[in-house]
């Protein structure tokens, strides 16, 4: 806890988990703070109250233009967009603006692993805080999950190594942003909701590089052009994984064996390291072997050595909602995939299974055709069940190709014609290649419904 802020006034939009660590740092740093946000729930209420009880300004269910415009600086919270009417006032369009995750970088005293990337981010950051806690470190995983950033900065003593996931809308407003190692897992469309296209999409991911030296170290998807390609010319040291290939030569980094096992090249006269058979993960899927060497690249950059980051692959649960079984009845398998929100994820998690599968497709449509699923489906999938806003698109997108029923009358009747359908050996899987907001708060809330359901069923 070394920087102080006394002197600045600090302003923070949003009173969510991020917009009210940012403004308790902020205080606990000695700046005058003001925070607010449109909302007028009770949670957003007791985080406006927490805000002043610290001695900070706070509105719940108003912004005050006047009061953001004399602030030296505005802190975003990751779920409020750059685009916000109160940005665009003309006395507050002058202020910099920047996400929370520059703001705690800012002020912290550990070193940073960043990742990000279109999916995988949450299981590999999972993944890499245990990888370097088993090595006897100190290594919270935070940002886009759990602690927020600004918690971390707060930290005394500080962690050994922050490991920071990072998503595209929270780099778009960072300038200082460094983190020492940074991982990019893989790049597809995405969230094109939000984003006029990929290229805008792509160029806020591309800020991970932006401030570069020559001591940074990347570690890349070495089979995935556009990933591979991102960082262009920027400085430091790359590092490659890889799962359908070996590394080229002159590649560092890790790759899987013919015999599937995850293995090391850090440096090019020294032997390669075996860290963990495929076979010996809990999380499955060959997309969960390339975010495992990814995860274990980087923990081995920072100082673990091999045989504790093999002893924390064996010993790692998957995340909740992603890939999660939840139920196994009368040899139906129940496949807990929520957090899946775009094609590729589903992709992905069609490919980890060769059971027949009755899919749970829909939800808030995101922009993609879902075409781009057929040569995952066909062969595959006994039916595909099309639910909520997106069910229309869905039909019209596969009803050619494949078996597709429409189902209206919430995600429960969902839940009960995939429990009619499903015959002994098969998966039902929620991988939903969309959004929750049209039926639930989030993602967690549509998986933890469909897992009661499973049990149930
Ligand atoms: P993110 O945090 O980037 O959304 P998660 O680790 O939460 O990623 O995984 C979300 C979903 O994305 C998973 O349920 C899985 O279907 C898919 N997924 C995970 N890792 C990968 C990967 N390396 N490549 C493609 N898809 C992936």
């Amino acid at each position: 806890m070394t920087r102080s802020l006394a002197g600045e006034t600090v302003g923070v939009l949003g009173l969510a988990r991020s917009g009210l660590a940012a403004a308790r740092l902020a205080l606990a740093k000695g700046a005058r703070v003001y925070a607010s946000d449109l909302g007028t729930s009770p949670a957003t209420e007791a985080a406006a109250e927490q805000v002043r009880a610290l001695g900070g300004d706070a509105d719940a269910g108003r912004h005050d233009a006047a009061k953001l415009a004399a602030c030296d600086r505005i802190v975003l919270s990751p779920g409020i967009p750059r685009t916000v009417p109160i940005l665009r006032d003309p006395a507050v369009a002058s202020v910099r603006v920047e996400s929370e995750v520059e703001f705690a970088f800012g002020l912290l005293d550990s070193p940073v692993i960043a990742i990000t990337g279109t999916n995988g981010k949450t299981t590999t950051t999972a993944l890499l805080s245990h990888l370097l806690m088993t090595a006897g470190q100190d290594a919270p995983a935070g940002g886009n999950i759990g602690i927020a950033l600004s918690e971390l900065a707060m930290r005394d003593p500080a962690p050994d190594v922050a490991v920071v996931e990072v998503s595209s809308f929270q780099l778009a407003d960072t300038h200082r942003f460094a983190p020492q190692i940074g991982i990019l897992t893989n790049l597809a469309p995405d969230h094109l909701d939000r984003y006029p296209g990929v290229a805008e999409y792509y160029a806020d991911k591309a800020r991970l590089f932006a401030n570069a030296t020559a001591d940074s170290r990347w570690v890349l998807n070495g089979e995935d052009e556009t990933a591979r390609g991102l960082p262009g010319g920027a400085d430091g040291w790359r590092f490659y994984f890889r799962v359908a290939s070996p590394l080229e030569p002159g590649e560092l980094g890790g790759y899987v064996t013919d015999d599937r096992w995850l293995v090391l090249r850090m440096d090019d006269g020294a032997e390669e390291e075996h860290l963990a058979s495929t076979d010996e993960l809990r999380i499955l899927g060959t997309h969960n072997a390339a975010n495992a060497l990814a995860a274990a690249i980087a923990a081995r950059l920072a100082g673990a050595d091999a045989a504790s980051i093999g002893r924390g692959l064996r010993s790692f649960e998957p995340p909740a909602h992603r890939l999660q079984p939840v139920a196994d009845r009368d040899g139906v398998l129940w496949i807990n995939d929520s957090k899946a929100t775009n094609l590729a994820s589903t992709q992905v998690a069609l490919r980890s299974t060769h059971r027949p599968v009755v899919l749970l497709l829909g939800g808030r449509h995101k922009g993609e055709p879902y075409t781009g699923l057929l040569d995952d489906l066909r062969g595959r999938v006994r039916t595909v069940l099309a639910y909520g806003e997106a069910a229309p698109i869905i039909q019209a997108d596969l009803s050619a190709e494949v078996p597709v029923e429409r189902v209206d009358g919430g995600f429960d009747a969902v839940v009960r014609r995939a429990a009619e359908i499903a015959r002994t050996g098969d998966v039902v899987l929620l991988s939903p290649a969309c959004s929750s907001y049209d039926m639930f708060r989030d993602y967690e809330e549509r998986g933890r419904r469909f897992a009661e359901l499973a049990g149930a069923a």
